[in-house]
């Protein structure tokens, strides 16, 4: 039975059918607005939310691993639950040293390869991260999300996933069995990015219920950017307890920093341009928080 706290606070998420919010950073303005968003939710609801903070190769490539892992510290301080996790890590190697730079968990990303191959990397990271810290948490993935955190073009009018290309519940259950990871992030018509000129696809609520049946690790949904609030609520109904947000953050930082620039053309300070792109975070992590917490 694995007792890290990240696990018990997902395990309550699913009691609860919360799920708590999982958000990319690469840069202080980001990670402030993050923090400080959970900040406001303790001030506003009387409650200490869980926050993980996550770092994709890119994310992490540019800040380095024991740089994001010491500005993760810096928000545990004081007992608050925020938690660091390794987001799409490719390989064993970079897997070995988030472990070791004290990350909490990973989403192991094995999916550029066939499916029997996926269960043999996973397991083998799963066997390699617990040797070094036996409350590491692992998520594995199982068919490939796609897409990219950006906004994408998109020319259909309504774009929804091959059923092909999704996760049945049998897989999921091979996949968990197999390999023992913690959680599962299935494809389940999510995807990476935000379409600009039509809705994301639609979350199969179906299946997702269908894979929470048959498997009893908790599940995380990937690509939550985009969604519709109802989809979000849909998908935390019928099992998703942990959902990870970036595209729409970048997008908030984006707008922040460009109205920084036009309003002052003479400002120079990094942190003074980079205040409103940390407000800008703060909003849109404060309203997913408060939706995927339940509270209002
Ligand atoms: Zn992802």
């Amino acid at each position: 039975m694995n007792k890290s706290l990240l696990y018990r606070f997902i395990k309550e998420a699913e009691d609860k059918r919360v799920a708590i919010g999982h958000f990319n950073f690469s840069d202080i303005a980001t990670v402030k607005g993050i923090m400080g968003a959970a900040q406001d939710i303790s001030r506003v609801f009387h409650f200490n939310v869980p926050i993980c903070l996550g770092t994709s190769e890119g994310e992490a490539g540019y800040m380095g691993f024991y740089f994001a892992s010491a500005v993760a510290n810096q928000y545990k301080l004081g007992g608050r639950p925020v938690f660091l996790n390794g987001d799409h890590i490719r390989s064993l190697e970079k897997l070995k040293e988030i472990v070791e730079c004290g990350y909490d968990s990973v989403s192991f990303d094995a999916t550029h390869l066939p499916f029997e191959q996926n269960i043999e990397l996973t397991r083998e990271a799963v066997l390699l991260a617990k040797s070094i810290n036996p409350n590491f948490i692992i998520e594995g993935e199982i068919n490939h999300i796609g897409g990219s955190s950006k906004l994408l073009e998109n020319t259909n009018e309504e774009v929804t996933m091959a059923t092909s290309a999704l996760t049945t519940p049998e897989d999921a259950k091979k996949f968990v069995d197999s390999t023992g990871v913690d959680l599962i992030a299935p494809a389940v018509g999510n995807i990476h990015g935000i379409f600009t000129n039509s809705p994301n696809p639609r979350i199969d609520t179906a299946r997702v219920r269908a894979i929470k049946k048959i498997t009893p690790a908790p599940i995380v949904l990937h690509g939550g950017s985009g969604l519709r609030d109802e989809d979000f609520m849909q998908a935390i109904y019928a099992g998703v307890s942990v959902i990870h947000i970036n595209t729409e953050i970048r997008i908030a930082w984006r707008r922040g920093l460009e109205h920084s620039l036009a309003s002052d053309k003479n400002e120079v300070a990094p942190y003074k341009l980079l205040a409103i792109s940390e407000k800008a975070a703060q909003n849109v992590v404060f309203e997913r928080l408060k939706l995927f917490n339940k509270l209002v």
